[in-house]
């Protein structure tokens, strides 16, 4: 299954570059603060001198949502999880959660980055972790 439409710039080409070689990527400042990959600035102390980092890759379930929908080929429904997850680096992501009963979600349930092919680039996704 794909993911997208996702689009390059200049501001996300070293993100999609990494995503590409399968590591998803934070900003980091000198103080050594975490932003999320599309921040411009620290969320912690303003610095704009980000450099991108490499994460760890692991998450915990801070909340979601449910999107039942019914395929034209298909008789049952289908749910889409849409998550955000808190980094291990403390910056909150959102994405899609992949192969993940609803009914078993939990605040705090351990997940982990994964990628799928978006078209054009590689895009993050939740996964289980363990
Ligand atoms: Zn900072």
């Amino acid at each position: 299954m794909t993911v997208g439409p996702v689009d390059r710039d200049q501001a996300t080409a070293e993100f999609f570059d990494a995503a590409a070689d399968g590591r998803f990527v934070l900003r980091r400042c000198p103080d050594g603060h975490h932003s999320e990959p599309a921040g411009a600035q620290c969320t912690t102390c303003g610095s704009t001198q980000l450099a991108w980092v490499p994460a760890a890759g692991g998450a915990s379930l801070v909340s979601w949502a449910v999107v039942w929908s019914k395929p034209e080929s298909g008789s049952e429904q289908v749910a889409t999880v849409l998550v955000i997850g808190e980094l291990d680096e403390g910056p909150w992501w959102w994405s899609r959660l992949e192969e993940a009963d609803p009914a078993r979600l939990a605040v705090g349930l351990r997940l982990k980055i994964a990628f799928r092919d978006g078209g054009a680039e590689a895009v993050p996704v939740f996964e289980l972790a363990g």
